[in-house]
């Protein structure tokens, strides 16, 4: 009954949503989005060392370490913003995003546990948690009038697709960037450029301004390229989406990989969006054939419904993001996205794993085997600490990879530093160079 109460579908208007950082580009285009709707969105700051530090405060570390990044940000936030204000500090103004899905790991607890420690604080108790579910394709109903719920559904994915886009777009250019620093501020250049396209423009449906706007991105971004740089050995991120995507949890193990001599393709964001769109599409299918055997009409009728509506959902969003990456392409060849279909056929023909169980390990593991079998120098599988999805990939992965002579780090984190981080950085280089070299390439 507590958790009902603080815990899920809260109307959003007249209030500010406070959304924490994943991938610093997804976070602020999504807020911008948002606000095209009239939805006080506000991207929170960036981890840093005090936010972290009240992270840690308020776990046992035992918790996944996303849940205790998140944690310090929210607190972060919500004391300093109490200290600015003052008397006119009212929790009830806010909401807090915190998404979550159903098992089998603990990303389903994250927003409980959160809540548990903000009740601590009398001056947060109040705070309510929305919970966008991976189990209804992360639909607004209930949270906006009924009128936007599909057009805001389809503007925040266009916003995530792009996001991924730009991000591909600074893995693509700066490890062959003609001055150092360049790509980076030119893609925070380019992140501002389409936050205000899309505040403006995502409520009315002008997406063609807004993908004009990425085409001239792309356009402008190929000219940051140094052509007498040769390319650079591939390598290939899957892993647990938060620590892929958010740098300072990963300890820019992007960067690192590019010093280090490689060019990276991270998997992408809309692909797990993909995913729960498709499981969703599959679990409906599934019941339409056991309603079937029993002959009932009313849930024979209602699980074909819900066929329609996800297959539309997943249909929609492989249509969207093919058109969107084609008008980035046409500048600049950056990596298209996995397809979800072509994965899920992966790990069935080759009996590794299966949709049912779920997690992200459905796409890491099938994502490793597509990198090592389309031209990669390497793979790298990052993840929390204890990940147990990612736990898993490694298990299944490692053993393929190591048959396929391709090579393959592990790389977990926590808010440790591990002295021997670089070693085995640089030893998984060296041997991704050998592999570029043995395809006649380096
Ligand atoms: S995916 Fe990994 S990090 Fe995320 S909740 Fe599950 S176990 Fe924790």
């Amino acid at each position: 009954m507590y958790f009902k109460k603080k815990i899920g579908r809260f109307n959003l208007f007249n209030k500010t949503l406070l959304i924490p950082e994943m991938s610093r580009i997804l976070t602020h285009l999504c807020a911008a989005c948002l606000k095209s709707f009239g939805i006080n969105a506000k991207a929170l700051e960036t981890c840093n060392e005090a936010s972290l530090e009240l992270g840690k405060e308020y776990t046992s570390g035992k918790e996944c370490y996303p849940c205790q990044i998140t944690m310090g940000d929210i607190l972060y936030f919500l004391k300093k913003e109490k200290k600015k204000l003052k008397g006119n500090f009212d929790i009830e103004k806010y909401l807090y995003l915190m998404p979550e899905t159903a098992g089998p790991c603990r990303f389903g607890m994250y927003n409980k546990y959160q809540h548990i420690v903000l009740n601590s604080f009398p001056e947060f108790a109040q705070l309510k948690i929305v919970s966008l579910s991976a189990g209804d394709a992360y639909s607004f109903d209930g949270m906006i009038e009924k009128k936007k719920v599909t057009a805001i559904r389809k503007a925040s994915f266009i916003a995530l697709v792009t996001a991924d886009i730009l991000d591909r777009l600074l893995m693509r250019i700066r490890p062959y960037e003609n001055k150092t620093g360049a790509a980076e501020q030119f893609i925070l250049k380019a992140q501002n450029i389409l936050s205000k396209a899309f505040e403006k423009h995502a409520a009315s449906g002008n997406f063609n301004f807004i993908f004009k706007k990425l085409e001239q991105i792309a356009e402008n971004g190929k000219k940051l390229i140094d052509p007498s740089i040769p390319p650079k050995p591939l390598v290939g991120i899957v892993g647990e989406i938060y620590l892929r995507s958010h740098e300072r949890s990963n300890q820019s193990l992007i960067k690192n990989l590019e010093k280090q001599g490689a060019e990276a393709v991270n998997a992408s964001i809309a692909e797990w969006v993909n995913f729960t769109s498709y499981k969703e599409l599959k679990n409906a299918e599934r019941e339409v054939r056991l309603n079937l055997t029993s002959f009932k009409i009313k849930p024979i009728a209602d699980s074909m419904k819900n066929v329609l509506k996800y297959g539309k959902i997943f249909f929609y969003q492989k249509y969207k993001q093919k058109r969107i990456y084609d008008r980035a392409i046409k500048f600049l060849n950056i990596a298209q996205d996995h397809n979800v279909k072509d994965l899920d056929k992966i790990i069935k023909e080759k009996k590794l794993f299966t949709l049912d169980i779920g997690t992200e390990a459905c796409l890491s593991i099938p994502g490793a085997l597509s990198y090592a079998e389309h031209g990669f120098n390497g793979v790298v599988n990052v993840y929390p600490f204890t990940c147990m999805p990612s736990i898993i990939t490694s298990a299944i992965v490692k053993p393929l990879m190591s048959k396929m002579r391709m090579p393959y780090l592990d790389a977990s984190y926590d808010s440790t530093y591990q002295p021997s981080r670089e070693t085995a950085i640089r030893t998984f280089m060296y041997q991704v160079k050998r592999h570029f070299k043995k395809q006649g390439r380096g």
